[in-house]
């Protein structure tokens, strides 16, 4: 049996009506750049997600780099994130020549090790970065807590200021794979920091016809900013105060993504089914190494991914834009599981502080324990929401074959 690691096909054919008409209405409109399809889908996502300005970009990359400027990054200063991310997330500080400074990832989650992060701030800090890493919210709470030990408090909506240094922090969450994942009370990932950034790259839970982002905040002063800077900070046309870019979204994927966005949530939800259906039979086959354990024990086990923060509990909604074991042989195991024709990949096989573009930081590889262990032994499996359960039975039978169990 095929088994790919994403097949967007069959929720193309479940609203090909809808698709096909909402490609031809803007084809009709020949009105291409911003414009009525755009203002719609960011109303339809401001109240989806619960954020004052929610405003389209063309991309997740694009999100975080107009974000990044629009709280004022400047050359020289730094910028805390995980190391264990997409590569967006350190590209564009460094594209601003600001100075990415990496933190470990907790070993459950994946996610920012809120007391690394704590560690790694100093007077030159003026943005943190948390990623919420294969749909699952960073531990924000984490991050709040480290913020009030060493005395910052949060001023306006995700900026903290230093109560005796008066020195800001800006939060910047990188939301790419968790639209609609949610933390504490329902509230969801990307509107806790001063700018929440999503992609529609169509990989993503909610993604378009090719690419496409979204900024929010809450801040109105940051909102009108990012609108400005989106259209290369020309406010009116032709007149500038600030240098932006040209980080519009065009009105097709606007059209698109306004057809999706209701099935959203459903999509959503079968992959945490997917999830929870993988959980279980990995349990049942005597797969599972114990909940979390961190080493592979005897027997060639999985340690699976775990959707619950100790202290944050059910209220912790992960979303599952992937499903991510490890494994002591993972290269062992993905050359099998190739050969039997079941799509994986690896998110993600070399951490920033190891690549060569990043080498001038000099990090130390020993720095990063958890995030290596990552890199090392990581695999994503299909989880698409409509994958079957005889698929998911199958992938689980080849792992255990692929593991030599
Ligand atoms: C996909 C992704 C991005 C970039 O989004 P694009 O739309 O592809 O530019 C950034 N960060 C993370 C964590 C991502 O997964």
């Amino acid at each position: 049996m095929k088994v790919p690691l994403l097949d967007l096909k069959p929720q193309y054919a479940s609203l090909k009506k809808e698709l096909d008409e909402a490609l031809i209405r803007v084809a009709e409109s020949q009105y291409f750049i911003l414009g009525p399809e755009v203002e719609r889908i960011e109303k339809s996502l401001a109240s989806y997600l619960g954020g004052k300005y929610a405003i389209g970009v063309s991309s997740g990359t694009d999100a975080l780099l107009l974000a990044l400027m629009a709280v004022g990054i400047k050359p020289g200063d730094e910028v805390i994130l995980p190391t264990f991310s997409f590569f967006a997330t350190a590209g564009v500080v460094a594209r601003l020549n600001a100075v990415p400074v990496f933190t470990d990832i907790d070993p459950v989650t994946f996610n920012i090790d809120p007391a690394d992060m704590a560690r790694k701030i100093t007077p030159k800090t003026r943005a943190v970065i948390p990623v919420h890493l294969y749909g699952q919210c960073a531990d924000i709470d984490g991050i709040i807590s480290q913020f009030s030990v060493l005395n910052f408090q949060m001023q306006r909506p995700g900026q903290y200021v230093n109560q005796k240094t008066g020195q800001k922090i800006c939060v910047i969450e990188d939301g790419a794979q968790a639209i609609g994942a949610q933390y504490r009370d329902g509230r969801m990932a990307g509107t806790f920091g001063a700018v929440g950034c999503y992609s529609f790259f169509p990989s993503k839970n909610l993604g378009g016809f090719g690419d496409g982002g979204l900024v929010v905040t809450d801040d109105d002063e940051l909102g009108e900013r990012l609108k400005i800077m989106r259209v290369h900070g020309g406010k009116p046309k032709y007149y500038h105060k600030v240098i932006g870019g040209n980080f519009r979204l065009d009105a097709l994927q606007a059209a698109v993504l306004s057809v999706k966005l209701p099935h959203l949530d459903d999509w959503s939800q079968k992959r945490r089914e997917n999830a929870e259906y993988y959980t279980r039979l990995f349990k049942d086959a005597g797969l599972a190494e114990e909940e979390g354990v961190l080493a592979f024990g005897k027997g060639n086990r999985v340690l699976l991914p775990k959707a619950v923060y100790k202290d944050v509990g059910p209220q912790n909604y992960h979303i599952y834009n992937q499903y991510v074991i490890r494994v002591e042989k993972r290269d062992a195991l993905r050359g099998f599981l190739t050969g039997s024709e079941i799509g994986t990949e690896i998110y993600y096989p070399v951490p920033f502080h190891r690549q060569e573009c990043f080498a001038y930081l000099k990090s130390d590889d020993a720095d990063f324990p958890h995030s290596n262990f990552a890199a090392e032994h990581s695999i994503a499996l299909p989880i698409y929401p409509e994958l079957t359960r005889p698929q998911i039975e199958w992938v689980v039978e080849a792992v255990a074959k692929g593991l030599g169990n």
